[in-house]
């Protein structure tokens, strides 16, 4: 089969190699859709933590946003049949740490992550997946499925925080999470979102998808606007999608007293420091995310009734033997691309 290696940094190529086989409870699933992150770009860059720390290691095969139809089934992967359309979880925790026993494998400390950490993604024609972690998607179609990762991210991010009727959002990001998180806040029921971000077209499609109110960065003081929008309170809610070093300090001046702060964004090498009197004296409660994995499920129903919807953030279809120059071009800057799918 043909898969998109990453053989070592900044090195890729769409080339043969072996089909992978299902072991005893997995499942091969024949790829459909796969899309592509910054997360995969940050890979390939050799950026990544994990691999900074030695944790993780090239070549890998990418791709963790995906959606495809299961081909065969391993001895023992049940309750499933082949021709049904599934997407699987990213993180696979060790199974027996205490994060793990409490539904925390996306933070286990030993896990793997499939087209991230020691495990081979979906940007492929066949990908092997855990049976414990592999979701069936039902009617949802392939591009569609291949949301339901950043969906669970953006749903893990608005539940983390917290989010209610009485609570008035602001998303800093235009990208896709950004978009997602406009979204997720709505369907936790927000009073008011406001979506902060650079691209006129971007924040002009947050409106579109939910924002009340949406604020571009380069024109406008995001701190000065969340007061203005809460009559001087700061939002109840603020959820960042950048990884922008600057922005840390900026969604805690914008927060509310007592407010809640989660950060989503991948802070890749990026310092910052931030008056922390502000985490006292306002009393704010600050988490950070990563990964979605306990909420695939939530993220499969909310795209189901359309609550949570996608097809507008597809800015671009591609062959997976165009990646390789895709990789490149986004790896200057994403300008208006919001998210790029590839097909095998
Ligand atoms: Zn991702
Ligand atoms: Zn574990």
């Amino acid at each position: 089969m043909k898969a998109l290696r990453i053989r070592g940094p900044r090195d890729m190529a769409y080339e043969e190699t072996p089909r992978p086989e299902p072991g005893p409870g997995e499942v091969l699933v024949k790829v459909e859709a796969a899309g592509l992150c910054r997360t995969d770009i940050e890979v390939w860059e050799n950026r990544l933590y994990h691999y900074k720390v030695g944790k993780a290691k090239l070549p890998v095969t990418p791709g963790h946003e995906w959606a495809g139809v299961v081909e065969e089934l391993g001895a023992g992967a049940g309750g499933l049949e082949p021709g049904q359309r599934v997407t699987c979880e990213t993180a696979l925790g060790c199974g027996s740490c205490q994060l793990c026993l409490s539904g925390h494998q996306n933070i286990c400390q030993s896990r793997i992550e499939m087209g991230i950490i020691n495990r081979d993604g979906a940007m492929a024609e066949y990908v092997v997946t855990p049976r414990s972690t592999t979701h069936a998607l039902g009617d949802l179609s392939p591009e569609v499925g291949a949301f339901v990762e950043p969906t669970s991210v953006a749903v893990y991010s608005a539940s983390r925080a917290g989010i209610t009727p009485a609570d008035r959002v602001l998303v800093m990001g235009d990208g896709p999470i950004g978009l997602l998180l406009t979204q997720a806040a709505r369907a936790y029921g927000a009073r008011t979102v406001m979506t902060s971000g650079l691209s006129p077209t971007k924040l002009a499609l947050a409106g579109e998808l939910g924002a009340d109110v949406t604020l571009n960065a380069a024109e406008g003081d995001v701190v000065d606007a969340a007061r203005e929008q809460t009559g001087g309170e700061g939002f109840d809610v603020v959820l960042e999608a950048v990884g922008a070093p600057e922005l840390v300090q900026q969604a805690l001046d914008a927060a509310a007293v007592r407010g809640r702060v989660v950060f989503t964004g991948s802070f890749v090498g990026a310092l910052s420091s931030v008056d922390a009197d502000l985490l006292v004296c306002k009393e704010l409660q600050v988490a950070g995310t990563i990964g979605g994995g306990a909420h695939y499920a939530e993220a499969i129903e909310l795209l189901r009734a359309g609550r949570v919807r996608v097809d507008r953030l597809i800015t671009r279809r591609a062959s997976l033997s165009e990646a390789p120059g895709v990789f490149e071009r986004l790896a200057e800057g994403a300008g208006e691309t919001l998210k790029v799918l590839f097909r095998p």
